[in-house]
């Protein structure tokens, strides 16, 4: 047997290898390494793929998070609520733009942020919600648009784990995350659903306005070569690597049902296991399965790892210590008793191997591995 990686992205790329090597051939051949024409078409296609008016690509997904940020003119001292279970870089982002991360609870099931948890944070200085589709599957995004709009605040999407995914209205409409807020931010990190070969990122929206002032932002302010009408930064997406996600993009789909598979076997072969929980799948939102995560019984979490490790099965804790404990966010005050649920988590959680690549034998031999531990 192949041994188990926790992403396999070598045999991802051995599968599509000519179409992607001949791609990145003829940017090397074009010299067109900024702002060519691979990522104009990249940025056309992934507009049509998810239906957003816009797409403009940046150097990566966080980035993306800062520039919806600077586009929509936040200042000093706003605050901004997000999740507290989540990738550094939600929250880092708030931080380093000078305004006020406010953190809030996740379901101790989706892990996803609570429309109830949102509610209870906002304050007259509350300036916009970044829900973040955690480990593929969408926040409940009618229930937060419907915040947002009572309160008038701005919803930036987190995407970065969710490429692809689709969530589902009650009235059976179905959109795309990153497509109901205002701005989706997202990630082609190699090891995302959707990843590039080395970093790159994206915005979506589907504001006229917003996707002009965006797309200057990310070139130094300038719409006319050499006028800066706004400051921005340097954030650009290679087009090697724009080349490379146009060929990744066809496949997204047969990817993330790939995972959808890994994620069905595990399931059956987990479900009647006691002291563990399998991960929920939301009425509202596909599960493209950016990670397989368990929820672990206390004390038996660390042991299973343990196990796992010697049967040379990879596996990982997304994520070990909460935003709220991260020394660098200790200047913000926060206080354990307000986060149960993602102190809960962060002592419990345990992701398996989860990618595109692998196969039947693996699956068994993982879910074999896990069925006979004896503790
Ligand atoms: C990966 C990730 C990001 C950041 O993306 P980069 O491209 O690595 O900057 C932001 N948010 C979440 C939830 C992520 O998983």
């Amino acid at each position: 047997m192949e041994s188990i990686k926790m992403v396999d992205l070598k045999g991802q790329y051995n599968k599509i290898k000519t179409e992607i090597d001949n791609a990145i051939a003829s940017v090397i051949e074009d010299t067109s390494f900024i702002k060519g024409e691979q990522v104009t078409l990249f940025e056309k296609e992934l507009a049509i793929y998810t239906g957003s008016k816009h797409v403009i690509t940046c150097g990566n997904g966080t980035d993306a998070l800062q520039i919806a940020m600077m586009a929509l003119e936040f200042k000093p001292g706003d605050e901004v609520i997000t999740a507290d279970f989540t990738f550094i870089a939600t929250a880092e982002v708030i931080a380093l733009m000078g305004l006020t991360p406010v953190l809030v609870d996740v379901d101790p099931e989706t892990f996803l942020i609570t429309p109830e948890s949102i509610e209870k944070a906002i304050t007259p200085r509350t300036k916009a919600i970044v829900p973040v589709h955690l480990f593929g599957q969408c926040a409940d995004m009618e229930a937060i648009m419907q915040i947002a709009h009572k309160h008038n605040l701005y919803v930036i999407e987190d995407l970065a784990q969710a490429n692809g995914s689709n969530f589902l209205f009650k009235n059976s409409e179905s959109k795309k995350a990153g497509t109901i807020g205002h701005i989706g931010c997202t990630s082609f990190f190699p090891s995302k659903n959707l990843g590039c070969f080395g970093d790159g990122g994206a915005l979506m929206t589907n504001d006229d306005e917003l996707a002009k002032k965006i797309r200057s932002i990310t070139n130094h302010g300038m719409t006319v070569r050499y006028y800066h009408d706004n400051i921005g930064i340097n954030s650009r997406l290679d087009t090697i690597q724009a080349a490379v996600l146009r060929v990744k993009l066809k496949y997204l789909d047969e990817y993330n049902e790939a995972r959808n598979i890994v994620a069905s076997y595990y399931d059956n072969a987990f479900v009647n296991i006691s002291w563990l929980k399998i991960p929920k799948r939301t009425d509202w939102s596909d599960h493209i399965f950016h990670q397989y995560t368990l929820v672990v019984e206390e004390n038996k979490r660390d042991m299973l790892q343990k196990y796992l490790q010697e049967k040379n099965i990879p596996c990982m804790i997304y994520y070990p210590v909460p935003i709220h404990r991260q020394k660098a966010y200790s200047q913000y005050g926060f206080k354990d008793d307000n986060f149960p649920v993602t102190e809960m988590l962060s002592g419990k959680v345990l992701s398996l191997p989860m990618h595109t690549e692998m196969t039947l034998e693996q699956l068994k031999y993982i879910t074999d591995c896990v069925n006979n531990i004896k503790f």
